[in-house]
C-alpha cells in the first residue's frame, strides 16, 4: 500500500507541522504509531514495515566523532543480541531534508535501510529516541526475534533550546521514581531536569539540614548526573534560597531543620519558613550548601534558588530595613556566587508581582509592592521562571501571558513553568517562542504518579518541542506511545519489583484489604 498521505486533523496549529499517516484500506481501523513528541515533520506507513535489528545496519551522518559509538553502544543496550548494525556516513540522501539547528535530525526507514541525518550528538540522540519509540517486535513468534520499524521518514527539531522537568525528591518519592523520572524526561526530549532536595540531600558540610536516611545521597547523584549527562539530559540542582526553608509542604508543619536541630532557630524566621535574610550566617550556610550540591552535580551551567511564596518578615534584625532591598541583597548575593561557579541562577517569579497590582488578576503572584522592586533591581541575568498554573480554569487556553512578557521586557530571560494545566501547555510555549524568551519547565510537584504523570509528561514534551499533543485526552493509541516509552525506561532499569512497574506503587490501594 502506498503512502496516501492523510492530514490528521489534530495537528492543525499555527506551528507548521505535516504529519501523515497512511491510510488502510484493508482495516479501516487500523492506526500508525507516533513517537512522544510528534516530530515536526512525520510520515509513517506501518503496512510497509522494515527490519530493525541484527540483519539491518543504520547509517548515521553527524560530524560529532562519537555519534556512531554512541549509538551502537546504546543498541546493544537496548537490543542486545538483535541490535541493528551502525555504520557512519552514508546518509546523504537525507542530509537534505534536516532542518537548521543543532538539535535538528531527519530520518528515513525503508526498503534501502535505515539512515540518520544530524549536526550533533543531540540530534543523533533525538533521533535514536524517535526509533525506539517506533519499533515494535517482528510478528508471529512466541519469543521476541527482532524488531519491525514502519517505512517512515522523519524530519524535526525543537522550537525552545531550554526543555525542562522539575522533579521533587520528597522522602516519599523512591530514587527509583527518581531515576525513572530522569530516563523518561530524556526519552521524551527533555534536555534538563531540575532536581529539588525537599530534606534528602545528603550534604556532608550541613547534615542537620536533611532528614535522617536521606535518599539523595552523593554516590546516587553521581551516578544519575553521568548517566544524564550520556542520556542528553543535564541535570541542575535546587536550593530553596528565601521561602520554602523548611523543606517540606507547608500544610504538614514538617521543618527539616528546627523539628531535630533546633539549635539551628536563628538561621530562619519565627515559624521556619523563611530563611533570615538579615543573619549573615544564613548567607553563609546557603553558600555553602549551593556549593557542595553544585559541586556534586558536576557543576551545570544553571542553578535554581527557588524563591517562591515567602513570607513576610516578622524577626527584629529583618525589620529593621526596608524589605524590598534586603530580600534584593540576599538574592543577588546568591545569584552572584552562583556566577563566580560559572552558573546562571534561576529563581520563581512570584514574589516578584505584586499582589494587588491588577495586570496580574487571575495570573499566580505573591509579593508585596516592596519585593516586587525587584522585577527592576535584581541582576538581569537571573533566568525568571513564570509559574502559572490557571488555578481557576485548568482547562483554559489564553494565548497571550502578560506576566511573562512584562519579565521579558524587564530584560530578564523568562521561562514559562506549567503543571497540570494541560491545554495551557501548548498556547504557552509558543508564547514563549514568540517573544524570545528563555524556555519551557514543567513542573511535577506531588504529582510524579499515575495519569497525571502521564499526561503532565505527553502534553510537556510536545508543548516544549512545539508540536500539538496528539489527541486533545488520551486515547489508546495514545496511551500506548507513553506506555512504550515508559516500559522501555523500566527495562533500562532492570526493574524486577512490582511496584516500579506502571505508573502507580499499586492497582488498588493497599488499605482496601485491611478489615477495620
Ligand atoms: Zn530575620
Amino acid at each position: 500500500m502506498s503512502i496516501n498521505a492523510k492530514a490528521c486533523s489534530c495537528f492543525a496549529s499555527a506551528v507548521m507541522v505535516m504529519s501523515a499517516f497512511a491510510g488502510n484500506e484493508a482495516n479501516p481501523d487500523a492506526l500508525e504509531l507516533a513517537p512522544l513528541p510528534m516530530p515536526v515533520e512525520f510520515k509513517s506507513d506501518m503496512d510497509r514495515p522494515v527490519p530493525f535489528d541484527s540483519s539491518a545496519t543504520v547509517t548515521v551522518q553527524c560530524p560529532d566523532k562519537d555519534a556512531a559509538g554512541w549509538l551502537s553502544r546504546h543498541f546493544a543496550e537496548w537490543y542486545g543480541k538483535d541490535a541493528p548494525k551502525v555504520a557512519a556516513g552514508g546518509a546523504d540522501a537525507i542530509s537534505a531534508s534536516l532542518p537548521e539547528g543543532d538539535e535538528a535530525y531527519a530520518v528515513s526507514a525503508d526498503a534501502s535501510g535505515v539512515k540518520i541525518a544530524a549536526r550533533s550528538l543531540k540530534g543523533v540522540r533525538w533521533a535514536a529516541y524517535s526509533l525506539r519509540q517506533l519499533a515494535v517486535a517482528k510478528r508471529g513468534t512466541f519469543k521476541l526475534e527482532g524488531r519491525i520499524l514502519p517505512t517512515l521518514s522523519i524530519s524535526d527539531k525543537p522550537h525552545l533550546a531550554f526543555r525542562a522537568v522539575h522533579l521533587c525528591w520528597l522522602p516519599e518519592v523512591r530514587p527509583q521514581q527518581m531515576e525513572r523520572a530522569i530516563r523518561l524526561a530524556a526519552l521524551l526530549k527533555f534536555n534538563y531536569a531540575i532536581i529539588e532536595p525537599w530534606g534528602m540531600y545528603a550534604s556532608e558540610k550541613h547534615p542537620w539540614w536533611h532528614w535522617p536516611n536521606p535518599t539523595m545521597t552523593k554516590d546516587l547523584i553521581h551516578r544519575l548526573v553521568a548517566l544524564g549527562r550520556d542520556l542528553g539530559i543535564t541535570l541542575i540542582p535546587q536550593i530553596n534560597a528565601y521561602g520554602h526553608a523548611s523543606a517540606s509542604r507547608s500544610c504538614t508543619i514538617k521543618h527539616v531543620a528546627l523539628d531535630f536541630s533546633p539549635e539551628h532557630e536563628p538561621l530562619f524566621e519565627p515559624g521556619g519558613w523563611n530563611w533570615c535574610l538579615s543573619n549573615p550566617e544564613a548567607q553563609r550556610v546557603l553558600r555553602e550548601l549551593i556549593a557542595e550540591i553544585h559541586e556534586d552535580f558536576g557543576n551545570p551551567p544553571y542553578f535554581h534558588l527557588g524563591c517562591d511564596e515567602a513570607q513576610p518578615p516578622t524577626c527584629p534584625e529583618c525589620r529593621k530595613a526596608p524589605y524590598g532591598e534586603l530580600v534584593c541583597k540576599h538574592i543577588s548575593g546568591l545569584a552572584e556566587f552562583v556566577k563566580s561557579r560559572g552558573a546562571r541562577a534561576m529563581m520563581w517569579h512570584d514574589m516578584l508581582l505584586e499582589r494587588g497590582d491588577p495586570r496580574w488578576e487571575g495570573f499566580v503572584h505573591c509579593g508585596s509592592k516592596t519585593t516586587a522592586t525587584l522585577a527592576d533591581t535584581l541582576p538581569k541575568d537571573v533566568i525568571i521562571c513564570d509559574w502559572q498554573y490557571s488555578y481557576k480554569d485548568m482547562k483554559e487556553v489564553r494565548k497571550e501571558w502578560p506576566t511573562m512578557g512584562y519579565f521579558k521586557e524587564k530584560g530578564f530571560d523568562v521561562a514559562c513553568c506549567p503543571w497540570r494545566n494541560f491545554d495551557t501547555m501548548k498556547p504557552m510555549a509558543d508564547y514563549v517562542a514568540k517573544i524570545g524568551g528563555f524556555g519551557f519547565i514543567e513542573t511535577t510537584w506531588n504529582r510524579l504518579r499515575g495519569k497525571d504523570w502521564a499526561s503532565m509528561y505527553r502534553y510537556a514534551c510536545s508543548a516544549a518541542w512545539g508540536t500539538p499533543v496528539r489527541g486533545r485526552s488520551a486515547t489508546p493509541v495514545t496511551d500506548s506511545e507513553f506506555a512504550n516509552a515508559f516500559r522501555a525506561v523500566g527495562h533500562d532499569m532492570k526493574t524486577t519489583d512490582y511496584i516500579d512497574a506502571g505508573h502507580l506503587n499499586y492497582q488498588l490501594p493497599p488499605s482496601w484489604w485491611i478489615d477495620n
